[in-house]
This record gives C-alpha cells, sequence and structure tokens, in this order.
C-alpha cells in the first residue's frame, strides 16, 4: 500500500453535498482501495464486497489480468474514433457474436445499459413500427428512450411525456403479452430476471412464449441482460436456460469488467435494420474498455466461471433460506434476491455495512447480492454466518 492519504479537514459527507447532486443520496461510505473481493474505506476498515459494483466488476476489483490489460492498452492507444478500426474492438465483437450463437449476429458498443436500450430502442423504429412493448416494474435505464421503457412510475412521472406508444404489462404474465403484442408492435423488450425490482424471476417459459408471440407477430425480441449477462447467471445470457434466441441482445454493468462499457447484439434480420450514420457515439468501442472486456472473457472461460456460478449460486441460496427472518431467497447463479420479513431490508443492510459486509437493499424487503465471480466458497460460508447473526440481533432482539 502507499502512503497515507492525509484526512482532509472537511467530511467526505460535506464534501460530497457541497460539490455533487443529489441524485443519489448521500453516500456513507467512501471506498479508496479494492483487492478481490474486498474493499477498503478511507479510514481502512475492510469490508466483504457482495454487490460488485452492481453485478459489474466480475472478476472483483484490481484484478492482476484486467489491470494488467488495462495499463498495457493505455500505454498503446487509448482511444480512436469509430471511424478507425482497432484489434480490441474486433476481437470483442467477435467473442460476442460466437457467444451469441449465430453469425448473423452484429454488435453496436456503447457505454452503458440505458445506451444500449436507447440503441435497441431506435432500431426497433427502422422496422416502420412504432409500438413497443415492456414489463411493468422493469429497469432499463434512466435517459429518456430508456425511461420510457422503464416500467417503474416513480422514476418516470416526474419526467413526462416520454416517448409516446410504449405500453407496460405485468411481468411474467404470457396472457398480457398475447393481449398487447401484435403486428403494429415494433419490440417487446423484456429482462430475463428483473434485477433493480428486486431479483424477480418470470415463471419457466414466459421468455419462450415472448418468442414464439414476436414471432407470430413480427415483433423484434429484444432481451435486456444488461445485469443477467456475461456468465452471472450460470450462462453467458440469462435467457439462455429457455433455448431461445432473441431479435437483439443489450449488454452493459459486467462487460467491460468495471470500464463503462455496453453493447446491442442484434441478430439475424434486425443486424441489417442499421445503416451507415443511422447511429453513433464517440467512445463506443473504445479500445481501453474492450481490452478489459476481452480479458474479462478470457479469464471466465479459462476458470469455468459459468459452471461455478450456479454451484456457487445454489451454495448462497441454501445457506440463507434457512435464516431466522428470510421469507425466501431467489435469484439464478450469481444474482440473488433475500426476502426479508418485516421490511427491515434496509436495517439489515446498514447492519451488514457496519458489520463489514456490502449488500444493496432494493426495496423494504429485498436485499440484493450480485458478487463478484471470484467469491470463495469461504468467503460466502462467512457472509451466511454474518447474515445470519445479524438477523438474530434484528429479529429476537
Ligand atoms: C443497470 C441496468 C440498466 C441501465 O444501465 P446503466 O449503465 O446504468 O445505464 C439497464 N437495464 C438493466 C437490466 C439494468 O440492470
Amino acid at each position: 500500500m502507499g502512503k497515507s492519504l492525509k484526512k482532509p479537514s472537511r467530511s467526505q459527507t460535506e464534501r460530497w453535498n457541497s460539490s455533487i447532486q443529489s441524485t443519489y443520496g448521500t453516500p456513507s461510505i467512501s471506498l479508496v482501495r479494492g483487492k478481490g473481493i474486498e474493499v477498503w474505506d478511507v479510514d481502512g476498515k475492510k469490508y466483504l464486497d457482495l454487490l460488485g459494483g452492481i453485478a459489474t466488476n466480475l472478476l472483483g476489483h484490481s484484478h492482476p489480468k484486467v489491470s494488467a490489460a488495462i495499463a498495457k492498452q493505455a500505454k498503446e492507444l487509448s482511444h480512436v474514433s469509430n471511424f478507425y478500426s482497432h484489434p480490441q474492438v474486433l476481437d470483442l465483437a467477435e467473442r460476442l457474436v460466437k457467444m451469441s450463437g449465430d453469425s448473423s449476429a452484429r454488435v453496436f458498443f456503447c457505454n452503458s445499459g440505458a445506451e444500449a436500450n436507447e440503441a435497441a430502442l431506435k432500431l426497433s423504429r427502422l422496422t416502420g413500427r412504432k409500438r413497443v412493448v415492456a414489463a411493468l416494474g422493469a429497469f432499463h435505464g434512466r435517459t429518456m428512450g430508456a425511461l420510457s421503457l422503464t416500467g417503474q412510475p416513480s422514476k418516470r412521472d416526474p419526467f413526462k411525456p416520454l416517448i409516446p406508444k410504449v405500453v407496460h404489462v405485468p411481468y411474467g404474465d404470457v396472457k398480457a403479452l398475447h393481449r398487447k403484442v401484435n403486428g403494429r408492435t415494433a419490440m417487446l423488450i423484456i429482462e430475463p430476471i428483473m434485477g433493480e425490482a428486486g431479483v424477480v424471476l418470470p415463471p419457466p417459459g414466459y421468455l419462450k412464449a415472448a418468442r414464439e408471440i414476436c414471432d407470430r407477430t413480427g415483433a423484434l425480441l429484444v432481451i435486456d441482460c444488461v445485469q443477467t449477462g456475461m456468465g452471472r447467471t450460470g450462462n453467458w445470457f440469462g435467457f439462455e436456460h429457455e433455448g431461445i434466441k432473441p431479435d437483439a441482445i443489450t449488454l452493459a454493468k459486467g462487460l467491460g469488467g468495471g470500464l463503462p462499457l455496453g453493447a446491442m447484439i442484434a441478430i439475424g434480420h434486425s443486424a441489417q435494420l442499421f445503416t451507415a450514420g443511422s447511429h453513433g457515439t464517440t467512445f463506443g468501442g473504445n479500445p481501453i474498455a474492450c481490452a478489459a472486456a476481452n480479458v474479462v472473457i478470457s479469464e471466465i472461460e479459462r476458470s469455468s466461471y459459468l459452471s461455478l456460478n450456479a454451484t456457487k449460486g445454489a451454495l448462497l441460496r441454501n445457506l440463507l433460506s434457512p435464516i431466522e427472518g428470510v421469507i425466501g431467497c431467489r435469484g439464478r447463479g450469481l444474482l440473488i434476491g433475500i426476502q426479508v420479513k418485516d421490511g427491515k431490508a434496509k436495517e439489515i443492510t446498514s447492519k451488514l455495512a457496519t458489520a463489514g459486509y456490502l449488500v444493496n437493499a432494493t426495496s423494504e424487503d429485498v436485499i440484493r447480492i450480485a458478487p463478484a465471480f471470484i467469491i470463495t466458497e469461504r468467503q460466502i460460508i462467512k457472509f451466511a454466518g454474518a447474515f445470519a447473526e445479524i438477523c438474530e440481533e434484528v429479529y429476537d432482539g
């Protein structure tokens, strides 16, 4: 570790409040260093990070191979415009095409999940249709286009009017899809698991039914894998267990392993809708972000994380489910929602932070964890032990 930083005279909280807009509220923890799944705050306190930058730091913090790839790329070529090609963007695009299982797939790179979904929304307009169907409770991002797809009134209402002709249907309800998706629908967008909504899983067969309805009506099926992609659920993409092929897949969060990177992968006919000049972004496919993504993918393959994530997820759910106060533990692989009694999610989350564990309450009764793939069985057992202790305190105290 380097020299310890001299503490500023004003608190982190004061500095935050006097310089940063209050979109996130004021954080009570200020982090300065990370290694593996551990992070340290300004006072040197250590935490086990079970949230992973919200499903983003797939290989944890400061992974030696990722750090080395970023440093190497930064020295060689850190940015070029999309007027030019470079090896990192080509490697990554080819890998994503291969992952999609369809050589007709073509990738558009951007910088975030919202942008990936914006790209999908614009793509859908080129079908000549304008209507969109999305799910109630779904989260697709905060920019005006992505927000129009997001199905959460509290996030949407202050910013109306949004993009017209978007309807939201109850998630997991096949009949509602039958009612609302028709020959005038440009696209149906769904998350394989609703992450921000509290790790909500649809009934089995939902994605397959969505595929059939889109096939019948000609609507594009866009699957938002921003949170469920890149191996987290035990497959590269969160929909694979249903054996379907979407018309477009959106990715971000884990894709860059901690660097800002998003992608919209269009497959088949939809891969030909964008033409030169249709869409673009300056930083999309940035060499450093792509270099990070390439090494993250290699490492996931080399370490067999896809199957390991399924096993580790099952272990976490098995250890957490029987804990007093836990009503249920749901998820797939390393995306897990722990439902707790009596609206105590925020209290438990804050007590876990004090005890040195970072998790996130998505609501009054759900705690989400989305740890890095490198989490060990020992760390899982340690976390479950701490969780049980805190629940005992909260529910018996
Ligand atoms: C986080 C998230 C987004 C938005 O991603 P940003 O990078 O924050 O714009 C979109 N869709 C899903 C499913 C997400 O979890």
